[in-house]
């Protein structure tokens, strides 16, 4: 019977009832800001500037092998860890790009995007009580990847404009309860990209402490002006203790595949495959075959991918400059953070909302990547892995901000 069937006394009861059994852990976030965006920009019919997915067409053999691989008929359940040609593609591309070798029988998982990866690693590492360092502003998920594991978040600030943190702040947080570090590098939503020696730095503490590094580098290829993408992995001490988040999502513009990878040593990957598993058995299996394919493209596809993504950081820098908008030029990834106090909105939930409704563009409310919303009140993110003509129609709608 149910507990609305067993209620004497109606629906309020109902319901009162009802929220007790709700959980406590996911009353402590909200929904993704991120995506509640685009779906602002659907019902306003705005430019959306706001969810990082690219709005341009995949490369057309990537496609092609996905198409071929259902023509293959390779439709049921992949090993519950990852098909094993793309395991083997991963551990070849990551040993070819970064000069690590993993053994992709014991040290890989394939998962649904790097979101779920990210979530695993978590719940396969986090015991009560533990604590894990963030740096902020982050990427959303994080906050509900900690709440989710039982971790507790020990927030240090990446400073404008330049996104440095201070290396006192980022010591005292590390302690004898702290089970992991989360880096992302290329940083979304700053566009940071980690030096070697921040990394050492970072690396130190880890040894020191025992903790992982749980880096998320999900943008890596996307980097600009000489900036060099370094895996936490590579780093002497740390093969033990680096924890490294990947997807074919960024890449290879294929947000949508949902086709994601943790590279851990073996004993950490044993309980990330155990949640995996039991969180969602497999990612798509054709999709897997087709990542294999997309792993082995010639250096040269990275290259290309970071230039025209350069040029489309620097169109989107003169657009939003031209706008009153201070910027913070990224070095790699997709977005520019930038600061509106020149606009004179109270914060920047009010002025999202005038840019949506009024503009026509949805972008991120910067509060969204801070566990105190109060430190992202003079800021907004922009993603510019869009089109030509979603950037044109970004740049002409937000002539009305000026003359407003
Ligand atoms: N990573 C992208 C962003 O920050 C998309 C996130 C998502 O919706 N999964 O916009």
């Amino acid at each position: 019977m149910s507990a609305a069937e067993a209620s004497p006394t109606g629906a309020g009861r109902v319901v009162a009832s009802a929220r007790q059994l709700l959980s406590a852990k996911a009353e402590r976030f909200t929904e993704s800001v991120i995506r509640e965006m685009t779906r602002l920009a659907l019902q306003h019919d705005a430019v959306n500037m706001a969810q990082g997915f690219p709005d341009f067409p995949a490369s057309e053999e990537v496609k092609q092998a996905a198409r071929q691989a259902i023509t293959d008929d390779i439709n049921q359940y992949a090993i519950t860890w990852g098909a094993k040609e793309l395991r083997d593609a991963i551990a070849r591309k990551f040993e070819r790009t970064q000069g690590v070798r993993v053994d992709p029988e014991r040290e890989i998982t394939v998962t649904c995007g790097s979101t779920e990866a990210m979530m695993a690693t978590m719940m396969g590492i986090i015991n009560p009580g533990d604590e894990v360092v963030i740096f902020e502003p982050h990427y959303e998920n994080y906050g509900p990847d900690a709440i989710l594991s039982g971790a507790t978040p020990r927030f240090v600030q990446l400073q404008p404009p330049d996104w440095n943190f201070d290396r006192d702040e980022l010591t005292r947080a590390f302690g004898p309860k702290t089970k992991a570090i989360i880096v992302n590098t290329p940083n979304n939503p700053t566009g940071k990209v980690f030096s070697r020696e921040e990394l050492e730095f970072i690396r130190d503490l880890c040894v020191r402490w025992n903790a992982f590094a749980v880096t998320d580098e999900i943008y890596e290829h996307i980097i600009f002006d000489g900036a060099q993408h370094i895996s936490m992995a590579s780093l002497d001490g740390m093969r033990d203790l680096a924890i490294t988040i990947n997807g074919l999502s960024k890449t290879y513009s294929v947000t949508g595949w949902r086709v994601g990878w943790a590279i851990a040593p073996p004993d950490a990957s044993t309980p990330i495959r155990k949640v995996h598993d039991f969180l969602t058995v497999g990612a798509a299996a054709p999709l897997q075959q087709a990542g294999a394919v997309a792993l082995e493209l010639p250096l040269s596809y990275y290259t290309k991918l970071a230039e025209m993504y350069r040029v489309k950081r620097d169109r989107m820098l003169g657009i939003l400059t031209d706008a009153g908008f201070k910027c913070f030029k990224p070095s790699g990834a997709y977005y520019i953070m930038t600061d509106i106090s020149i606009f004179g909105f109270p914060d920047d939930l009010s002025f999202s909302r005038y840019l949506v409704e009024k503009i026509g563009i949805a972008v991120v409310p910067a509060s969204s990547f801070y566990d105190d919303p109060s430190m992202g009140s003079r800021q907004v993110r922009f993603t510019f892995c869009k089109k030509e003509s979603t950037l044109a129609a970004c740049a002409e709608k937000l002539s009305k901000l000026r003359s407003a």
